[in-house]
């Protein structure tokens, strides 16, 4: 039996993605192998790639002078690989520090230039996004950074910030959730697990005019110009976490595209997060403007019930609900591939166990 699988990343893939893969497996297409075992340089896998990158293009209506690159590293790996291509010569970058994730993207950051944080929310502990007009941006800054969606926290920017220097965003948790103007960002990226596909695969999204001025010591591999100029291809791609991500484009492009894609996250974050302000035995701690659609934290005002409720739960076929280690509690991630029944079918079991408790 499949359960309601809510983790924030490696995360639930569409049932039909999966079933699509299974049917192919062994055989794919009539070429008698796997995808697993195609050569990456092969006609059958340089087609599967193809497509992909024109569907994710088409989802995201990428302009035509962005490069669409299928990396490896994750985005952690990003948080080097954006500073050693993206300072071209320059010392300085502007980071907004919203929650964990920027700190991460921050501390690596500093190890190639100046950092200098021109907004952060830890004056009230990461639950809000500070406005824009609190942003103290630097004149000389090669780029501003930014994670649009907190997935530790579950703060989302829903709006997107006027910038002289690129804007680059960190999107790995609600990347393919909503419609992006991509023409207002430098350079988008994001790890695969969470609403793409498997983990080991990495997007990047990237202007042509930024390229070409790496720092000296970045490796070939994660030089954004020559990882363009091989059709991310310079080296081994990971094929099979690429293929997959297609399946899902074609799911997203099945479903009605990006525009549908977000109606029904905001209806499903609605009856959550009206579930948990309804009620007295839960409380979600984000400023309500900046809650994410993507991962909607909670907490039990009774600790102790913790173990209680994860259990009841994981009883139901709801799995994978406990909040990230550093801040506790309990979160429900709702990508892309969560049904709507499966957020009905938690906001039942909120109501129940509450009930239980009186
Ligand atoms: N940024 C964000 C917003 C994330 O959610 C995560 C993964 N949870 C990361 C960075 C780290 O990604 P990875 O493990 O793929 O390096």
């Amino acid at each position: 039996m499949r359960v309601f699988n809510f983790s924030a990343g490696p995360a639930a893939l569409p049932e039909e993605v999966l079933q699509q893969a299974a049917a192919e497996m062994l055989d794919w297409q009539g070429s008698g192998m796997s995808v697993m075992e195609m050569s990456h340089r092969g006609p059958e896998f340089m087609a599967i790639a193809a497509q992909a990158e024109a569907d994710l293009r088409d989802l995201l209506a990428v302009p035509a002078n962005y490069k669409v690159l299928f990396m490896q590293g994750g985005a952690l790996a990003e948080n080097a690989i954006v500073p050693m291509n993206m300072l071209r010569g320059s010392t300085r970058a502007d980071y907004i520090h919203t929650g964990e994730w920027s700190k991460k993207s921050i501390a690596e950051a500093r190890r190639y230039c100046t950092v200098h944080i021109a907004a952060s929310a830890e004056d009230r502990g990461f639950t809000y996004v500070p406005p824009q007009a609190a942003w103290q941006l630097s004149d000389d800054a090669a780029y501003v950074h930014v994670c649009s969606n907190e997935t530790i926290g579950g703060v989302e920017m829903h709006w997107v910030p006027e910038t002289h220097a690129p804007l680059v965003a960190d999107m790995s948790s609600h990347i393919l959730s909503r419609p992006v103007d991509v023409s207002r960002y430098g350079l988008i990226y994001g790890g695969a697990q969470k609403n793409i596909g498997p983990a080991g695969l990495t997007i990047v999204i990237v202007r042509e005019d930024l390229l070409g001025k790496p720092h000296p010591a970045l490796p070939s591999a994660f030089d954004y110009r020559v990882v363009a100029d091989a059709d991310s291809m310079y080296n081994t791609p990971p094929t099979y976490a690429w293929y997959i991500a297609g399946l899902v484009f074609k799911w997203l492009k099945m479903q009605g595209g990006l525009g549908s894609m977000e109606a029904r996250n905001i209806a499903k974050a609605k009856l959550l997060y009206d579930a948990l302000d309804a009620s007295s035995l839960y409380e979600n701690r984000v400023n309500p403007a900046d809650r994410s659609r993507m991962n909607v934290t909670f907490f039990l005002k009774n600790e102790q019930l913790n173990a209680a409720f994860l259990k009841g739960a994981n009883e139901r076929g709801l799995a994978q609900l406990r909040g990230h280690r550093v801040v506790g509690g309990m979160r429900a991630s709702i990508y892309n591939a969560m049904p709507l029944a499966g957020v009905e079918a938690l906001v039942a079991y909120l109501r129940e166990f509450e009930k239980e408790q009186a």
